[in-house]
Parts: structure tokens; C-alpha cells; sequence
């Protein structure tokens, strides 16, 4: 890093006071009524990942190319800085009759950031660079960014990830922005309002009670959530949690708790000396031809 100018030494102090809004994660589920939501339904997916590809088109992401045998492939497991969004495929156990004897029920499932409305997120982080917006979606501001990942420990959902290897690290995670619904090709995924999803959820529960379970995952998972999701089989298969109805703060407490104030200033002041380093150009943002 090349030696600090006077401005620049003024601009790295400025940027560590900066005012910290207080963290909106108390918020009640009825506030989020009209905001923008996503259904997934689980039992339509077929695992095609147009929605996936979309997603890193949009959000430039570079493909996790694996090799088995010689031959590379672009089939994340796990969500990661490259993968915002991922599809999962679950074995559900044993096919309920009519099915063959020895049949067994499989699952896609879509993971990406829930988007909760008290997000654990949103109270672990000391700069206020993530935040709960009144449209739905949980968004990151990287110009914040200290890197202390606090984030990623608070998430009960596992899901933010960080640019381990980058030169200038961001988390990443999804930021809502409804590519992966335009992209489906079959309808798994609708977006709309979280009043007006809950009630179409519902509606085909009760049209069609043998092809879902009767839950509307995150209609009150951890104080609800902007991604809904419909399924056949417990999202507890999938290694989704059970959350009581009540707001995760207290994910974030033991470990804002568990920092001393003094650590929490030199963070600032290092993650703001950290926002000088330019990124990089070019490194993530290939858009491939032919992409959906
Ligand atoms: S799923 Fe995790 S990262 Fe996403 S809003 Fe909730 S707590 Fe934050
Ligand atoms: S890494 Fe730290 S500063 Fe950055 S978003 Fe996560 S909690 Fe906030
Ligand atoms: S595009 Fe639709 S059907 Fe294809 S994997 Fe994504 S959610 Fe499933």
C-alpha cells in the first residue's frame, strides 16, 4: 500500500467516525406486509439452475469450476463468494404410497440469503454495513465494510461468505434482486408482496394437502423472512433450522458481547485505512454468451 497523504489520512478518520444508524432488527413481521418477497416452491423446481446462472450474471460472479476425471463442470454444492445462490438436492426418505416399494422422495431446494426482517446480520454488524431496507431486501454496503465478520457468525442461516483470497475482501450474499425469478423457466419462483405470497402459499396448501407439508418456511422462522419457501419435505433435511417466532437477536449478543470496546475501535480504524485499497478491475464480471 503506498504511504498516506494528509488527505487521505483525514479521509481514514473521517470514514471510521462515520455515524452508525441504529440497526433496524427489531422490526415486527406486519411492517414488511408490502415489501418485496420471493416464493420458492420447492415441488415445482427442477433443478435446472437457470435461476443460479442468472444470479452470476447479474451479480458478475466468476464460475466455481470443479473436475472429476478430466472433466470440469460448474455444479456448486455450498453457497460461497462466487455462488449467491445455490440449488441442493435432498433425499426426503421413503415415497409415500401410491409410489413403488423402495421408492424415495427427492428435493431440490434453492438456498440463498433469507432476507429476515430482524436479521441477525443486521444486529452483529458494528458500522451498519448491512441493513434491513423497508422494500424486503437485506443489503451490504462494502464501502462500510470493516471485515470483521461478525456477520457470518451471527447468520443462523449460514449464509453470508467472504472474498477469502481477494486483495480487497467483500462479504457476498444474495441482495434480492429478482433475476433468479425472471429466469425460471417453469414458475418454481414468484415474487410479489410478503402478505400477498403467504396467502398464495397458503392457497396451495390447502388446494394440494398431500404435495405439501402444511409450513410456510419463514412465514415466522426467527420473525419471518423475505424468502419464502414451500416444500413436500422438512427444510430441516436440508439443514435449515428451526427457529422459534421471536427475533434472532440474541445470535448477535454473545458475540458483540464478547468484544472488548478497544478491539472494536482499532477494527474500525484499520477497516477504514482497509476502504483505501482500490479493488481491482476485471477480476469478478466475465458475462458468458448464451447464459439465460
Ligand atoms: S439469512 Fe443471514 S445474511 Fe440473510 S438476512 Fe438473515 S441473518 Fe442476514
Ligand atoms: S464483515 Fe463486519 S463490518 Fe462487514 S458486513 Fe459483516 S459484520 Fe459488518
Ligand atoms: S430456475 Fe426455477 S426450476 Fe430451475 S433450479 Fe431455479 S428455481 Fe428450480
Amino acid at each position: 500500500m503506498h504511504p498516506l497523504s494528509r488527505r487521505e489520512l483525514l479521509a481514514v478518520v473521517g470514514a471510521a467516525a462515520l455515524p452508525v444508524p441504529a440497526a433496524r432488527a427489531q422490526l415486527p413481521a406486519s411492517v414488511y406486509d408490502e415489501a418485496y418477497a420471493i416464493l420458492y416452491d420447492a415441488t415445482r423446481c427442477i433443478g435446472c439452475r437457470a435461476c443460479a446462472r442468472r444470479c452470476r450474471r447479474v451479480k458478475a460472479t466468476l464460475p466455481d469450476v470443479g473436475e472429476i476425471d478430466g472433466i470440469r463442470f460448474d455444479q456448486p454444492r455450498d453457497l460461497s463468494h462466487r455462488n449467491l445462490t445455490v440449488i441442493q438436492l435432498c433425499d426426503g426418505g421413503p415415497a409415500p404410497p401410491p409410489s413403488a416399494p423402495g421408492a424415495r422422495r427427492w428435493s431440490f431446494l434453492k438456498r440463498n440469503c433469507m432476507h429476515c426482517n430482524a436479521p441477525a446480520c443486521v444486529s452483529a454488524c458494528p458500522v451498519a454495513a448491512l441493513r434491513k431496507t423497508d422494500r424486503g431486501p437485506v443489503v451490504y454496503y462494502e464501502e462500510r465494510c470493516i471485515g470483521c465478520r461478525y456477520c457470518m457468525l451471527a447468520c443462523p442461516y449460514n449464509v453470508p461468505r467472504y472474498e477469502w483470497l481477494d486483495r480487497a475482501p467483500r462479504v457476498r450474499k444474495c441482495d434480492l434482486n429478482g433475476g433468479c425469478v425472471q429466469a425460471c423457466p417453469v414458475g418454481a419462483l414468484v415474487d410479489g408482496t410478503r402478505k400477498g405470497l403467504i396467502a398464495e402459499a397458503h392457497r396451495r396448501i390447502e388446494r394440494e394437502p398431500r404435495r405439501y407439508l402444511d409450513h410456510v418456511y419463514g412465514e415466522f422462522e426467527g420473525g419471518g423472512t423475505s424468502y419464502l419457501i414451500l416444500s413436500a419435505i422438512p427444510l430441516e433435511r436440508f439443514g435449515l433450522p428451526r427457529l422459534p417466532p421471536t427475533a434472532p437477536g440474541s445470535y448477535a449478543e454473545p458475540i458483540l458481547g464478547a468484544v472488548p470496546g478497544w478491539v472494536a475501535g482499532l477494527a474500525l480504524f484499520l477497516g477504514a485505512l482497509h476502504r483505501l485499497q482500490k479493488r481491482p478491475s476485471g477480476v469478478e464480471g466475465a458475462v458468458r454468451e448464451g447464459e439465460p
